[in-house]
């Protein structure tokens, strides 16, 4: 959006007032791939029907299935993958933009990489090959954007992402991410800096730093503690308010890490550590390692460092293979661990992933039944969890008047991520405060919900 904006183009929300309409797509899991599918389709009627005249897909159902979505609907005009970002303007129609200096825009190469051993010896196994892909290209991206990339911020601007890294060199059986995306590479340090300068002198209090594996950041540039140098040195800029990353890796949580966010005020004391199951029968299966123990000891350790942490994670529950004994001890280790927050998919089967070919598959209505019993129990920590907070002060960024209803404003605490976790519900302020969306208010929680909560301003 921000290299169209850049090259002239007016950017509509209103797909039935655009001449060129672009779908940003998602590859990663069955039910997302046809969502994309869905609204090319429904979109393209506005080529047959309305006013657009081109019709772009991009993203990463491209780099899944190139020829084929060209050639099986014939109203798309163009696509563009997640690595030829500034093939965006001729799809539109634009001539190529220019960086002031005269160089060709944007899109690095990755030229600082010193190459990272782990990814390295992925490539050698096969680990980012598409040759068995049909309709896809071989060549992976391997760009990255800069600070002087052209960019227009989808969030509120008092809250903005900063994508710090790209690519995975994981082997998880259940995930493509690495073949869409490409091996890991980081985004040089004084450019996210600079970028998060740029991004809080137009108005962003909260920086939320993201990447397929952020816990991963600047091992290929040579940097040791590369994401508790980026975090602590975010920290410095002055009107920074919290500062966070979302997406940890188990393993690569290090003491060093937990040491940066327990001593920086600003650096919000959040973790979320995608650990996608417990039972090491199953993790085993996913390529993941670890297990419950492993997980406890680790917890209990961020828990020690970071008394006032809250943790988010993430389950894929119905895994090829996942026995009855299996998902108990997954359930069991919910219990014991006591998330603040979590999230549990049911497994989806992805061509073109390992477990593809795994056996032992569980019937859909199987898997559905095993996550909604998860969610259950989930709701019950979360419950109880939610009660203590009663009574307690926290700082609030508020986000604006409330969809449900003109009474109530709603906003976050530093517990709450963007987008993801619950939602504070604020239904009283003192007389005379004016409410402003992106303004930070002290708050005293009066109410709690299963998952969201109820405060008063201070
Ligand atoms: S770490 Fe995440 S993105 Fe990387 S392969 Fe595993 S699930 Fe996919």
């Amino acid at each position: 959006m921000g290299l169209l904006a850049r090259a002239g183009a007016e950017i509509t929300h209103d797909a039935s007032d655009a001449d060129v309409i672009v779908v940003n797509t998602c590859s990663f899991i069955e039910s997302a791939q046809q969502e994309s599918v869905n609204t090319i389709l429904e979109m393209a009627r506005h080529k047959t029907e309305g006013r657009a005249q081109k019709l772009v897909v991009a993203g990463c159902l491209v780099e899944r299935y190139r020829n084929e979505i060209q050639k099986d609907i014939p109203e798309v005009d163009a696509v563009v993958g997640t690595g030829e970002l500034e093939a965006i303007l001729s799809a539109a129609g634009l001539a190529p933009l220019a960086a002031p200096n005269g160089s060709p825009f944007v899109i690095l190469q990755g030229q600082d990489k010193q190459g990272r051993a782990e990814g390295d010896a992925r490539a050698a196994q096969g680990r980012f090959s598409r040759t068995e892909w049909d309709g896809a290209i071989a060549d992976l991206p391997n760009y990255l954007y800069d600070e002087t990339t052209p960019r227009l911020l989808t969030t509120p601007k008092h809250s903005a992402y900063i994508q710090i890294a790209e690519g995975c060199d994981h082997p998880c059986t259940f995930c493509i991410i690495p073949q869409l995306r490409g091996q890991f590479r980081s985004r040089r340090f004084e450019s996210v800096v600079a970028e998060a300068e740029q991004l809080v002198v137009a108005g962003s209090r909260e920086l939320t730093l993201i990447g397929q594996d952020t816990t991963c950041y600047g091992e290929d540039l040579g940097l040791k503690d590369g994401l508790a140098l980026l975090l602590e040195r975010l920290a410095q800029i002055e009107d920074v308010r919290w500062v966070r990353f979302l997406y940890a890796y188990p393993n690569k949580v290090t003491t060093r890490l937990l040491e940066a966010i327990a001593s920086h005020e600003k650096i919000c004391s959040y973790m979320d550590v995608p650990l996608q199951h417990a039972a090491p029968n199953v993790l085993k299966r996913m390529r993941r390692g670890a297990g419950t123990d492993i997980f406890l000891r680790s917890i209990e350790k961020m828990r020690r460092i970071v008394p006032d942490i809250t943790l988010r994670t993430t389950f894929i529950v119905g895994f090829p293979g996942e026995t009855e004994h299996d998902f108990e001890e997954l359930c069991g280790f919910v219990r014991e661990a006591e998330f603040d927050w979590l999230g549990a998919f049911g497994y989806s089967d992805q061509e073109g992933a390992k477990a593809h070919a795994l056996d032992a598959k569980l019937p859909s209505r199987e898997i559905e039944q095993r996550r909604k019993h998860l969610m259950q129990i989930q709701r019950q920590i979360s419950k109880k969890k939610k009660r203590a907070l009663v009574g307690k002060e926290f700082d609030l960024l508020l986000e604006g008047p409330s969809e449900e209803t003109d009474l109530l404003w709603e906003g976050r605490t530093a517990m709450h991520a963007p987008e993801i976790d619950g939602t504070v519900f604020v239904n009283d302020a003192p007389d005379g405060i004016e409410l402003r969306a992106g303004d930070f208010h002290r708050c005293r929680i009066t109410k709690a919900h299963d998952y969201d909560l109820q405060a008063s301003i201070l």
